[in-house]
């Protein structure tokens, strides 16, 4: 007798930890919905490396209009005129990148979504580093949600946060594992075709794929890939 596999949606950016999040769901056996959202973020490019993904692994695929969020909530990440910040999360001027409660805006459309296709879960890839300056990514914050969209009605979805605790590394290691295709994902925020190298989640980014001896693919160059590694490096020892 052919299974009926669960529902899962995932929230996909298209950045490199979603997309880990993506073929780990797939390993775990769900048949995979994926929910992009474009909030007029300045990394539009993210979307359609987003929808490369999905396509390669024949994952259906839709991308949701926010845009409002940019107009009640600007940050680094929606208005050119404010400068996306360089240097590391650590560093006291990230705070501009944060859009205020952007995940329980993405998390609560998601979960309607999944109530109404009959998806049991919804699997959003937060992980320890994003915790310092954004509070919707804490294990508090996703325990909260997770107790309300539970109550949102009789399906019960339930929100699956498997990265909660790892870290950018972890999630490269076992995204290396996965076979994840890194090249087809973007993380800049700047939004360039090539990541900067030198704003808080490329200096992450980079840092994770170190930790593991390996080469993020994204660089393409060789010599573009040591200046992000020289550039991380620089400012981790600050
Ligand atoms: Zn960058």
């Amino acid at each position: 007798v052919k299974e009926m596999k669960d529902k899962a949606i995932i929230l996909t950016s298209g950045g490199m930890d979603s997309a880990t999040l993506l073929y780990y769901v797939i390993d775990k056996g769900y048949d995979a919905y994926a929910v992009s959202f474009d909030y007029g973020q300045r990394h539009k490019i993210e979307l359609t490396k987003a929808k490369k993904i999905c396509k390669k692994l024949n994952v259906p695929h839709i991308i949701l209009d926010m845009s409002v969020l940019n107009k009640v909530a600007p940050s680094a990440l929606t208005r050119k005129n404010i400068k996306v910040p360089e240097g590391h999360y650590a560093d006291d001027n990230m705070k501009i990148t944060v859009v205020p409660n952007r995940n329980m805006c993405m998390l609560s459309i998601a979960a309607s979504y999944a109530m109404s296709i009959g998806a049991k879960k919804l699997f959003f890839g937060s992980h320890n580093g994003d915790a310092a300056i954004y509070f919707d990514c804490r294990p508090k914050f996703v325990a909260a949600l997770n107790k309300a969209i539970g109550l949102a009605d009789w399906r019960k979805v339930k929100l699956e946060t498997p990265f909660i605790n790892m870290s950018k590394a972890g999630i490269c290691k076992l995204g290396l594992k996965l076979n994840v295709p890194y090249k087809l994902t973007h993380s800049c925020y700047k939004g360039g075709k090539v990541p900067c190298g030198r704003c808080a989640t490329c200096v992450e980014r980079t840092e994770a794929f170190v930790a593991n001896h390996a080469i993020d693919p994204a660089y393409g160059t060789p010599k573009k890939w040591e200046r992000a590694v020289e550039y991380m490096q620089e400012v981790t020892r600050k």
